[in-house]
């Protein structure tokens, strides 16, 4: 997910103070696929092995995030079909920083849900924002990178997140959930088009 509403709050400070230590560090920037490409629209198949190779993956999904200033990427972002989210996503209680292998996306029962409805962006669409109502709560059930199981829990834009990059790993853009006017509006004012 694009990082525009959050960097504005500036609870994070300018690229350059990045710990050198922090995720990524080890890993290849690698180009951030944009709409069009079918491997976006592809839902990614589970993991199986939790080896070095997909420590590398999250290495370079964390390089290639930083790098195109965002605060989540999906593996099928960087062009691999596998169910992988990395996120660093800033908000009010402070930095939510991790990796996300095989979620399983659980969201309030509808009578229970709040919605909120915020600017999202993706950076598989570059240039672009528009309101997207979504849940304030969401919880992610999932495997760390050595296949121990893991639980994350996010509210507000935390939670947005959450959803956006589990979104990308079933082949959906949040794009999807905007209403067919404001998409076709959205898509024609970045001269962009998806068949
Ligand atoms: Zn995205």
């Amino acid at each position: 997910m694009s990082e525009r509403t959050v960097k504005q709050s500036g609870e994070r400070g300018e690229q350059e103070t990045r710990p050198q230590a922090g995720p990524g560090r080890r890993g290849t920037v690698r180009p951030i696929v944009q709409l069009g490409d079918p491997v976006l629209r592809k839902p990614c198949a589970e993991v199986t092995d939790f080896g070095p190779e997909l420590e590398q993956l999250a290495e370079d999904m964390f390089a290639s995030m930083y790098a195109a200033n965002g605060c989540g990427l999906a593996a099928n972002q960087i062009g691999v079909s596998l169910r992988v989210f990395v996120y660093d996503c800033p908000t009010e209680e402070g930095d939510h920083v991790g990796v996300v292998v095989n979620p399983r996306l659980e969201l309030p029962d509808v009578a229970d849900r709040v919605l909120l409805e915020e600017e999202e962006g993706c950076l598989s669409i570059k240039g672009g924002w528009a309101r997207v109502a979504r849940p304030s709560y969401a919880v992610v059930h999932g495997f760390d990178l050595r296949g121990e199981p893991i639980t994350v829990e996010g509210t507000g834009y935390f939670a947005r997140c959450l959803q956006h990059e589990c979104d990308h790993l079933d082949g959906g853009l949040y794009i999807d959930r905007l209403p067919a006017r404001a998409r076709k509006s959205l898509l024609r004012s970045l001269n962009l088009q998806e068949g």
